[in-house]
C-alpha cells in the first residue's frame, strides 16, 4: 500500500460526512447466503446476485453494507451475508482492461473494467489471472493489473464508523435461543398447505415464509445466537398448529412466520400476539419487530403501519404453552399484482433485516 496517511485519512473524513466507511485497507470477503442480491446502493435497486463462496473486495462500507467492484462498475452487498476471507486482490492498472471468459485474446470480451478497480484473484495461467468478475468468473491479462495483498497474512479488521454495524461472524447475541417456524406447509389432517397465493404470479406464501426464515437465521447466527428454523415440507410428519408452537420449548423466543393476503389490493405489515396468553415480552418483541418492518419494507410510511394485534392463534397458543415470549409476523401482502418476484424479493431480504435486527434489540434491551 502506498497511500499516504494523509490523504487515507483525508478521504475517510469526507466520506465518513456522508455516512460511508473507507476501509482502512481493502479487505476480500466470501458471500456465505445461497443467493444474494447485489444492489446498486444502499437499500438501491437490484443489479443481480451472487452466490455462496464467491469472492469480492470491499471498497468502503456503510449502515452495514459492503460496497464492491462489480463487473466494471461498483455496486454494494449486505455485511450480514458475507463474511471476511483473505484472498488475494489484484487491481486494474490499465485505463481500460478486458475481462475475457478465458486466458487468451482468442476468448470473448465480458466486460471492460476501469482502473482502479479491484478483484478476487481465483486463479492464474500463464501471464492471465482468473477473477471473480460478477456472478461469473473471467480472465484478465496480468501485465495490467498490480497484486494490492497476496493473501498470506490477512490484515486485523479496522472498520471504523460512528455506528458500528455488528461485525460478521460477531458475537453480541450469545447466549439467545430462538425458535424460527415457518408458517403453513404440512397440517394436522397431513394436507400440504401452500397459505396465501398470489393469483398473478403463483407467488406462494409458504416460500415466502421460509425463505424468511432462512435469512433471520443466518443474520441472527452470524451474531453468535443459537437459531433453530421448522421448515413443513410436503411429506413431514403432520402436525396441528398448536404442535408447531410447542417446538417454542427449551429457546427464549418464537417468532412465527407468515404473509398476509385480503383483497389484491391491501398492503402493509402487522405482527400478532396471542389474544389471551400473551405476555408484556411478547408485546414488547411485537412492536420493536413492527416498527422495523414499516421503516425497512415501507420506508417508515405510517399507512402502511398495521399494528400489533390481538389474536387466538393456535401456533401462538402452543408456543405460550411452553415459553412466555411469542409473536407472529405478518411481513406485507403478497396478493396484490404489483407484488411481482422482484418486488417480493426485495422485500423479504428487508423483513428478515427488520426482524433480525428486531430480536436482536428485543434481547440487549432486556
Ligand atoms: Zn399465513
Amino acid at each position: 500500500m502506498n497511500h499516504s496517511a494523509l490523504s487515507l485519512a483525508m478521504a475517510a473524513a469526507m466520506v465518513m460526512a456522508l455516512g460511508t466507511t473507507v476501509a482502512a485497507q481493502d479487505f476480500s470477503v466470501d458471500v456465505t447466503a445461497s443467493s444474494l442480491n447485489v444492489r446498486n446502493g444502499v437499500w438501491g435497486s437490484k443489479l443481480g446476485s451472487v452466490r455462496n463462496g464467491q469472492s469480492f473486495v470491499v471498497r468502503a462500507q456503510s449502515q452495514g453494507w459492503y460496497r464492491i467492484d462489480w463487473s466494471g462498475r461498483e455496486a454494494w452487498i449486505s455485511g450480514s451475508y458475507a463474511s471476511r476471507s483473505s484472498r488475494p486482490i489484484v487491481e486494474v492498472t490499465a485505463s481500460s482492461l478486458n475481462a475475457r471468459s478465458g486466458p487468451s485474446t482468442g476468448n470473448s470480451i465480458l466486460v471492460s473494467l476501469p482502473r482502479g478497480q479491484r478483484y478476487v484473484r481465483l486463479d492464474q495461467s500463464g501471464s492471465w489471472l482468473k477473477i471473480q468478475l460478477d456472478s461469473r468468473q473471467a480472465w484478465i491479462h496480468g501485465d495490467y493489473t498490480r497484486a494490492v495483498s497476496g493473501g498470506a497474512t490477512p490484515a486485523p479488521s479496522p472498520t471504523p464508523s460512528p455506528t458500528p454495524a455488528p461485525a460478521p461472524g460477531g458475537s453480541d447475541l450469545a447466549g439467545l435461543d430462538v425458535a424460527l417456524d415457518t408458517g403453513h406447509g404440512v397440517t394436522g389432517s397431513g394436507d400440504f398447505d401452500p397459505g396465501a397465493v398470489n393469483r398473478f404470479n403463483g407467488i406462494r406464501e409458504y416460500d415466502l415464509n421460509r425463505e424468511v426464515g432462512f435469512r433471520v437465521r443466518d443474520l441472527l447466527r452470524a451474531r453468535g445466537a443459537r437459531v433453530s428454523l421448522n421448515t413443513y415440507p410436503s411429506g413431514s410428519v403432520r402436525r396441528s398448529l398448536f404442535q408447531k408452537g410447542t417446538v417454542a420449548r427449551g429457546h427464549d423466543l418464537f417468532v412465527s412466520l407468515h404473509h398476509n393476503a385480503f383483497n389484491d389490493s391491501a398492503q402493509g405489515a402487522e405482527v400478532l400476539v396471542h389474544k389471551t396468553k400473551t405476555t408484556s415480552s411478547s408485546i414488547r418483541l411485537a412492536q420493536l419487530i413492527q416498527d422495523r418492518l414499516v421503516q425497512r419494507i415501507f420506508a417508515g410510511q405510517s399507512r402502511y403501519d398495521r399494528g400489533v394485534k390481538r389474536q387466538s392463534l393456535g401456533v401462538l397458543s402452543g408456543a405460550h404453552s411452553q415459553i412466555s415470549t411469542a409473536v407472529l409476523v405478518e411481513g406485507f401482502f403478497l396478493d396484490p399484482s404489483n407484488v411481482t418476484r422482484a418486488k417480493a424479493d426485495q422485500w423479504v431480504e428487508a423483513e428478515a433485516q427488520a426482524i433480525a435486527d428486531g430480536i436482536a434489540t428485543y434481547w440487549k434491551t432486556r
